[in-house]
């Protein structure tokens, strides 16, 4: 094993790509393998933290996802008729954190990241189902029959990882947070929700978000929000792109104006619905010459909008561990590389366990897993200056591997 490797991804993802494109830019031969053969995210877009961001930074893209982002100033939390609850500027949040964020159409920041990673290291249409370790190595096995073998195996598959079970032997069930989301994109307008401005009404333990996502999801150059509506419900409801907009005229009759425009105007083809599920935190994310990343790592509830900035966070941490143990190595590559997987494992494991664990308590404050709590929490927004919402979202982004 030389001091260059060969380094073989499992889902091209964000989390895959993002590890793809860290590991490539520190010269280190990169391969991803995707199982299908058109990259086409579910979901209108992401609001990347400034610890996302940070990573998205490092990795030479700041200015052309920032260009492809929207311009979030403020937060509103209303009730579900609409009174305004609280109101507050993010700016010492992002003068705390040296950082800005990004909420961006989850099309335009995987396809950023998929040209930075290049299409000639990126094979669509191929679908892992097994890996073996081999002596000093790793082989992944694809349902063609073939095998392609690596020094180093990520396995970012996503949450319904099949690897992920294999590599910690034993059985990771994926667990129901108990709500449903539907997210879509909508053209900017004002009646919607003022400019810059990220804008949740609750009540009811339910809620719909508005937020700025810029420009980056069409080729028009239109500017527009990101919205989705969140309703506790049982597993299993029929999930049908003809009924949504009754759906939600009927879980948020008789909501603000805002809302009922939204549900009036959204265009169904654009939406998707989502059943929210997290995993229980990991004790480790690695075995010998394999790693797990992003969601396969830790897939979570998205109340914290953490997944993707945590994938990005593994992809940095991971490749700088690698690279410098490596660098450093007096003694064979092989123990180095044992040695930069305990490091990325002490690293990531605690915290991503933590904000696996933060993200599923919001979402039952939100949802009202204990109705009285969530009442207590509406009656505390409306007392709420900001500073403890930001404090809170502060120290997320300044535990992070870049402050
Ligand atoms: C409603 C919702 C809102 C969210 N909002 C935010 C937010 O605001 N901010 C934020 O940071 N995060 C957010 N997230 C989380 C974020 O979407 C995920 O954490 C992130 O997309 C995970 O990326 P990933 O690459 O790990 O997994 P995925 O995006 O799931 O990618 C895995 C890839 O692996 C491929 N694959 C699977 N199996 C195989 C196989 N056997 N062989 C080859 N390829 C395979 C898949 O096809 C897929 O392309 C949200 C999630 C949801 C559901």
């Amino acid at each position: 094993m030389s001091k260059q490797l060969n380094i073989l991804i499992i889902g091209a993802g964000i989390g895959g790509l993002s590890a793809a494109l860290a590991f490539k830019r520190l010269g280190h031969g990169v391969r991803v393998v995707e199982r299908v053969k058109e990259i086409r995210p579910v979901g209108a877009a992401i609001s990347l933290w400034p610890n996302g961001v940070k990573v998205i930074n490092q990795l030479g893209l700041g200015d052309t996802v920032q260009r492809q982002s929207g311009f979030v100033d403020h937060m509103r939390y209303l009730s579900a008729q609409g009174t305004p609850l609280t109101e507050f500027s993010l700016s010492p949040l992002f003068e705390a954190v040296a950082q800005r964020t990004y909420p961006v159409s989850r099309f335009a920041l995987q396809k950023t990241l998929f040209n930075a990673v290049g299409a000639e290291h990126i094979e669509l249409g191929r679908n892992c189902v097994d890996f073996s370790i081999q002596t000093n190595g790793v082989s992944a096995h694809f349902d063609t029959g073939d095998t392609l073998s690596a020094d180093l195996l990520i396995v970012a598959d996503g949450t319904h990882s099949r690897l992920r079970n294999k590599m910690l032997g034993e059985s990771i069930e994926r667990q129901y947070v108990g709500y449903v989301n539907w997210n879509v994109r909508v053209p900017a307008n004002v009646n919607l929700t003022p400019q810059a401005s990220w804008d949740q009404y609750v009540g009811e333990n339910k809620r719909v978000s508005f937020m700025p996502m810029g420009s980056g999801g069409n080729d028009q150059g239109v500017e527009e929000l990101y919205c989705f509506f969140d309703v506790p419900l049982p597993a299993g409801t029929a999930n049908d792109p003809a009924k949504y907009r009754e759906e939600l005229k009927h879980h948020f009759r008789g909501w603000a104006k805002p809302v009922q425009d939204l549900i009036d105007g959204f265009d169904p083809a654009l939406m998707a619905r989502v059943e929210i599920h997290d995993i229980p935190p990991l004790r480790s994310l690695i075995a010998q010459h394999v790693v797990l990343l992003g969601d396969a790592a830790h897939g979570m509830a998205p109340d914290l909008g953490q997944g993707a900035c945590q994938a990005m966070e593994d992809a940095w941490v991971l490749a700088n561990a690698v690279n410098e143990a490596l660098k450093n190595s007096q003694t064979p590559s092989e123990t180095a590389l044992v040695q930069a997987l305990a490091a990325y494992d002490e690293a990531r494991a605690p915290r991503v366990g933590d904000i696996v664990t933060r993200a599923r308590k919001r979402a039952e404050l939100i949802h009202g897993s204990n109705g009285e709590k969530t009442q207590a929490w509406y009656g505390e927004l409306a007392t709420e200056d900001g500073s403890s919402i930001i404090n809170g979202i502060k120290q997320t982004i300044l535990a992070g591997p870049l402050g």
